[in-house]
């Protein structure tokens, strides 16, 4: 190895003495509520396919028509060659979906991100930014150049305490905000965010990744569960959660979505998701326009799983959603957990820092309609049984 990159060995082996180097499972099965791991069948409690659309015949259905129709690439940017109909027809649908006036679909959320905010504010504006949103809005925001003011983690006093000390100082502004915060599994207060927004006469932005398909009626979101339709200027998604694809995407008015046409980086110079994708996409919104019952069954799951883990004695933070984090704090101590409950037949990733802040590493299981009762209670055991080992509860 090259003397220049001596350091790097330095610091892998830093993070494998502090607990932070992350292996990653190789899985040879399709996404459901089991996997294949290094040849076992192992619980599957770390995807985000939260309405278990990821393998659903409907969306293999559909992708595998649009391979034969239309082949497997989207050949260039769309901006550049042209924009295939799947991608034009999921973006009216999506719109109708959320109810909002028109979407663009991006390469993932993570791009979606890094589109929308530069796209909206630059080296005059400024940012007022929720301390634990996601690292997409945290490179977004940076990429923009605005000035990023960070406010308390979902507090409107501190909101409106920043905003306050800072009118005057900028050109334009917007407020960002993650919907259902990915680690903790709560829910911004976007309706008293959305006051705050409407009293300084702010831009508002939402990142909804784990909202769409779980939040509001028949998984339409957060804003359709505040009732804040035409209030908040952009929702930011992705398609990989609880949609079971792969892509982001960017609903709003109409004006925006022309804007970021013209103006979103990652989507004039970066390839669109494929056909495939698209059509499956398409295929989840027909399944979720058609009934609410997976969404009710992820739901169910959910809290069923909460009162058991409460019941055993663990410590699952403040989650109001479907994701559960199992508090842990040290970090040796939840890549052990992790690799104890693999050892039970059970896949749950630990969730050290930089995800989470130092200190406060968890487990942190994702809940699915996939799932069944008997899964669960295979879980709970497996929980206890690790939890006592560890002398965690
Ligand atoms: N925003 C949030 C809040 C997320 O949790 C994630 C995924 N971890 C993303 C954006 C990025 O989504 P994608 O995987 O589609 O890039």
């Amino acid at each position: 190895m090259s003397i220049h990159l001596d350091w790097l060995q330095n610091e892998i082996q830093a993070l494998k003495d502090a607990g932070l180097y992350n292996t990653i499972r190789t899985i040879s099965s399709p996404q459901g509520a089991w996997l294949k791991i290094d040849g076992r069948q192992v619980l599957n409690f770390c995807s985000n396919n939260y309405l278990g659309l990821a393998n659903h015949p409907r969306l293999v259905e559909a992708a595998k028509k649009a391979i034969d129709q239309y082949g497997v690439g989207p050949g260039a940017v769309r901006a550049i060659s042209g924009t295939n109909d799947l991608h034009i027809e999921f973006e009216k649908r999506m719109a109708k979906f959320k109810a909002v006036e028109a979407a663009l679909s991006f390469q993932s959320g993570f791009q979606a991100n890094t589109a929308t905010i530069p796209a909206l504010v630059g080296k005059e504006d400024i940012i007022f930014s929720d301390r634990l949103n996601h690292a997409s809005i945290i490179d977004g925001c940076r990429l923009s150049g605005a000035k990023i003011v960070p406010y308390e983690h979902c507090d409107v006093a501190s909101l409106d305490d920043v905003i306050k000390a800072k009118l005057g100082h900028f050109r334009r502004a917007i407020i960002i905000t993650d919907g259902v915060f990915s680690m903790d599994g709560d829910i911004a207060p976007l309706d008293k965010i959305y006051d705050v927004a409407k009293k300084y006469d702010i831009l508002l932005m939402v990142d909804d990744a784990h909202g769409e398909g779980v939040l509001g009626k028949g998984g339409r979101g957060i804003v359709n569960h505040f009732g804040l339709h035409g209030k908040v200027d952009v929702e930011v998604g992705t398609l990989s959660k609880a949609f079971g694809v792969v892509g982001g995407v960017v609903a709003g008015s109409a004006i925006i979505i022309e804007w970021l046409r013209q103006r979103g980086r990652p989507f004039m110079f970066s390839s669109a998701v494929t056909p495939p994708d698209a059509a499956a996409c398409i295929a989840a919104i027909d399944l979720l326009e058609s009934s609410t019952e997976l969404v009710d069954k992820l739901w169910d799951n959910a809290r069923y799983f909460k009162v058991g883990m409460k019941n055993i004695g663990f410590d699952t933070g403040l989650s109001t959603t479907p994701i559960t984090p199992v508090m842990l704090c040290e970090e040796p101590l939840a890549q052990q957990f992790s690799r104890e409950l693999f050892e039970e037949g059970v896949f749950a990733m630990a969730n050290s820092y930089p995800i989470v802040p130092k200190g406060k590493a968890r487990i942190r299981v994702m809940i699915s309609a996939a799932h069944e009762k008997a899964d669960l209670d295979a879980g709970l055991e497996a929980f206890q049984k690790v939890g006592k080992k560890l002398g965690v509860i």
